[in-house]
């Protein structure tokens, strides 16, 4: 008889069959815009790491500092006694920086989202989800009872339609990215704000590559000037912050109600000491540090308009969320060979990611590339692009 487990090997090899598993490159240092990648000094264009926080020295050494007074490790869920000093300052904090009135600090923006949206909508209630949205939302939205109203990627009539369709009675919530992850577009956040007061609904923005980058870095509600209407305003500090940790910002009520219901918060251990203090210290290097969004902004310009100049097709992007239109998989795995040949460290998206014909190297920017870097970028795209046949 074969083990009970055997079926994992076979859906393992299945998987790398089809050349969909995972076999992530090696950092050999931090996270940088010149980092060490399996073994070979690389240009980094697709971390996350857009303000290049991760390896700030004041980030660094907030950390320590945090370690040395407070430990390693928490001990306890919050609730219970993890409840440290430095985690209600961070949540000051975050609620300052958002200029709203409270915020609530988890350990990831995985657990915000799949710990607080089933706390808000449960059955006889009606949830409004862009198709685009997150893995984390589709997560947190199959925690709830509610009946779900999956609206056209950014398209406001057909949110309005689902609106005026859906049963008055209960709650209703509109869930949206902020920016959206594969094409680097925003929500219309002032359009939807407007459509659920309208529709008397709650709105839920998950802020996670647009918090650091837009608004001057406090996010899409400052962006689209809306930030009093957005009822819950998450994010993360695993993206341009730096760090790692999920947040929800918005009102006292909210706070305290996902303090006290978010079970992925209430049933799992606090963030440690050195995380927290780091990301106390990333708000506080944005705020005393404008340059970071400022170079951001402008590396994101400049390396867009160049590979435009190239001839790539860069879809809706108005984000540092760049991609460069292949076509076919093929072409996007050629391209991101080629670039690799060139020490150039971006990774192809392909079927099932988005769609079979427009499979795309997705370039992330972040502030700490040079000029330079971004010509030896250019330089990369233009040869790796003629020889993959896409220029
Ligand atoms: C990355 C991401 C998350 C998850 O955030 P973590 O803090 O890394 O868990 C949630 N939502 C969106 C849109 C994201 O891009």
């Amino acid at each position: 008889m074969s083990k009970p487990t055997a079926w994992m090997h076979d859906e393992y090899e299945a998987l790398v069959e089809a050349n969909l598993d995972w076999r992530p490159p090696v950092l050999e240092g931090p996270s940088a815009p010149r980092c060490k990648v399996n073994g070979r000094e690389m240009l980094m264009l697709c971390s996350n790491n857009y303000l290049n926080l991760s390896n700030h020295p004041r980030l660094k050494e907030a950390a320590i500092a945090a370690v040395r007074s407070h430990g390693a490790g928490s001990g306890s869920v919050r609730p219970i006694a993890g409840n440290m000093d430095l985690h209600v300052k961070l949540e000051q904090r975050i609620a300052e920086f958002k200029r709203r009135d409270a915020a609530i600090y988890y350990q990831t923006g995985f657990a915000a989202n799949a710990g607080l949206i089933p706390q808000l909508v449960g059955k006889g209630d009606h949830l409004f989800t862009d198709e685009l949205n997150h893995g984390s939302i589709i997560d947190g939205v199959r925690l709830t009872k509610a009946e779900r109203n999956i609206y056209p990627h950014n398209d406001m009539g057909g949110l309005e339609d689902l609106l005026r369709k859906a049963p008055s009675a209960g709650r209703r919530l509109i869930i949206t990215d902020g920016v959206f992850s594969m094409d680097g577009d925003t929500a219309p956040l002032d359009k939807i704000c407007a459509l659920a007061g309208e529709y008397g609904a709650m709105t839920y923005t998950d802020d996670a590559h647009g918090e650091g980058v837009l608004g001057d870095g406090r996010g899409i509600g400052v962006h689209y000037n809306v930030e009093d209407s957005v009822d819950i305003e998450m994010g993360t500090f695993s993206k341009a912050f730096g760090v790692v940790g999920g947040l929800a910002a918005g009102s006292e009520q909210l706070a305290k109600y996902a303090f006290n219901k978010s079970r992925t918060f209430l049933l799992s251990g606090s963030a440690p000491p050195a995380t927290v203090a780091a990301c106390t210290a990333a708000l506080d290097v944005i705020d005393e540090e404008p340059q970071h969004v400022k170079r951001l902004w402008e590396n994101t310009e400049y390396f867009r308009n160049g590979l435009q100049q190239l001839g790539y097709d860069t879809g809706n992007s108005t984000t540092p969320i760049i991609p460069a239109m292949c076509g076919s998989a093929k072409r996007a795995q050629t391209l991101s060979a080629e670039l690799l040949k060139r020490d150039v460290f971006a990774l192809p998206i392909v079927f099932p990611m988005v769609a079979r014909d427009k499979a795309r190297i997705r370039v992330m920017m972040s502030a700490g590339l040079e000029k330079k870097d971004l010509d030896i970028a250019l330089n990369a795209f233009e040869k790796g692009g003629k020889s993959a046949g896409i220029l």
